[in-house]
């Protein structure tokens, strides 16, 4: 039975008002399993007052307290992993090991949020000018907003709210309309966590909603992640109107392999990174470059491998490899690039179109060989199980075809050569690197760092940074007037002068 996904406001939940709603599938399956609101502006405004009324207890409760409630809701998440997990492959549809994955990923986010309180000293400079200290402070920004996608249905919003709380902020989620659920779990969890009411709020919606939240006065910081016209759309609108914005796009990922490469462990990597998720994953590799002579063996071992993984829907089962894409139009699109590839001229070399009755959203790994730069599968993101295979004759060859790319989120090389790894480390044209490693996220402790058209904004998700991004400094100086019947002398130094 299909329920209507719930709004957090003040902690309250409550059905909205709009008259509007957006169906949410199981995508292994097609059947629909809730309908979330498409909330307007009016309703999202009340939701970031809600959070506005929160922010002055919540920003004066001291930092280890914030930082407590994520020991509990780590705890909780821990007690409940198995079943976080099922809920996310329930409504995303990628394969329970990759849905405990995401909840693992997600809960190293909290335990980063956890050790934040010592992130937020500031520095000190004793008697920068006669008798003058000075200090910063971190201080919290305001009521803090996320906007998310819907490949990673519970750890994108861990990147952002445990943080962002923690730093003092309250926080207002607006989780993609294809995955709602698990966003709604997590606020059910933080309130047995014990955040106080307010502090974390959630509101549903598209276009409308995410206007409402940029132009709100209060909103005073937004992280996005999604695609890249969204993401630069949301970073212009968000700057114009005083907000700071964090916003990472989309990705063309790329994946080198040298002639010198362990062929059966570079197959194995590629395998992982391009149908990992059904292709649906920002740092995806997306094409195999394969420098020299390995292109040939590389294209064989990777259709046998890739060929032999099993492709299913991952609801009550855990033998499938690759689940389904996340909508039946999404699938239409993604399997439609293999016609495009077809009509460029490219050789599509595994086809992975199934010829069943299927409920599910399915499309076996897809493996396209000779594809050329000015070709659309060089230069598109298509976020499915396809693998464009591009041949270079040598390592700067492949670099140039990094360059020619305008995104920049992640790229690897495959290679027992270290100065050719150096090399790539050094050159290529993505801001996440791998060697050897063929999908280089970073965990919680580091930044996210997209660069080109992959990230738009200064301070990344994770890591420090994400700190930096939920605080202002303040600075103070101080100085204090010494009175006439003062003669003070600094007792430390006393002896030395003696
Ligand atoms: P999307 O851009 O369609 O949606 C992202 C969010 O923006 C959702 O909450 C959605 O409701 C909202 N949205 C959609 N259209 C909007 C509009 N016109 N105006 C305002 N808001 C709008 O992205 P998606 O399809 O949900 O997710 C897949 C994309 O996300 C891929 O491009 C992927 O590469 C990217 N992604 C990037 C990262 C990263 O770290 N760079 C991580 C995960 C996903």
């Amino acid at each position: 039975m299909s329920t209507s996904v719930p709004l957090l406001e003040g902690g309250t939940w409550r059905t909205s008002s709009a008259d509007e709603t957006v169906d949410v599938f199981n995508p292994s399956t097609g059947e629909v399993i809730a309908h979330v609101p498409v909330c307007g502006a009016d309703e999202t405004a009340s939701v970031v007052a809600a959070a506005a009324r929160a922010l002055p207890e919540w920003s004066a409760t001291p930092a280890v307290e914030r930082a407590r409630v994520m020991f509990r809701l780590h705890q909780l998440m821990e007690e409940q992993c198995e079943a976080l997990a099922e809920l996310v492959t329930r409504e995303h549809g990628k394969t329970l090991p990759e849905s405990r994955a995401e909840v693992q990923r997600g809960l190293e986010m909290v335990e980063f949020a956890a050790g934040v309180p010592s992130l937020l000293m500031g520095d000190t400079l004793p008697n920068i000018a006669t008798d003058v200290d000075a200090e910063t402070m971190r201080h919290p920004v305001g009521v803090c907003v996320g906007i998310t996608p819907y490949n990673f249905p519970l750890m994108v919003p861990l990147w952002m709210f445990p943080v962002a709380i923690v730093c003092g902020n309250t926080f207002v989620l607006k989780p993609s309309e294809k995955v709602p659920l698990s966003a709604v779990r997590m606020g059910q969890l933080l309130e047995e966590a014990g955040l106080p009411a307010g502090v974390f709020n959630i509101v549903h919606g598209g276009r409308a909603c995410v206007d409402g939240l940029l132009e709100h006065p209060l909103v005073a910081a937004v992280s996005f992640v999604g695609s890249t016209a969204v993401a630069k759309a949301v970073y212009e609108k968000g700057i114009t109107r005083g907000k700071r914005v964090q916003a990472a796009g989309g990705a063309k990922n790329h994946l080198v392999i040298m002639p010198d490469a362990d062929l059966d462990q570079s197959v194995k990597a590629l395998s992982a990174s391009a149908y990992g998720c059904a292709g649906q994953r920002c740092m995806a590799g997306s094409v195999a470059v394969a420098v020299g002579e390995i292109g040939d063996p590389l294209v064989k071992e990777l259709c046998d491998y890739a060929g032999s993984l099993r492709v299913g829907p991952t609801d009550k089962n855990e033998d499938v490899d690759v689940g389904p894409l996340i909508r039946p139009e999404h699938l239409e699109r993604v399997a439609g690039y293999l016609d495009i590839a077809a009509g460029e001229g490219a050789d599509v070399a595994l086809d992975g179109r199934r010829n069943t009755t299927d409920a599910g959203f399915l499309l076996g790994p897809c493996v396209v060989d000779q594809v050329q730069p000015q070709m659309r599968l060089a230069r598109e993101e298509i976020f499915g199980p396809v693998l464009s295979v591009m041949r270079a004759p040598d390592l700067e060859s492949a670099l140039a075809i990094g360059r020619g790319c305008p995104y920049g989120n992640g790229a690897s090389i495959f290679t027992r050569d270290g100065y050719a790894a150096r090399q790539f480390k050094q050159h290529f044209n993505a801001g996440m690197i791998g060697i050897n490693v063929g999908v280089p996220a970073p965990m919680a402790w580091f930044p996210f760092t997209g660069w080109n058209q992959s990230f738009f904004g200064d301070l990344h998700i994770q890591g420090t940074e994400s700190v930096h991004f939920y605080t202002r400094q303040k600075m103070t100086l101080t100085r204090w007037f010494e009175s006439a019947d003062d003669s003070f002398q600094d007792p430390v130094w006393k002896n030395s002068k003696e």
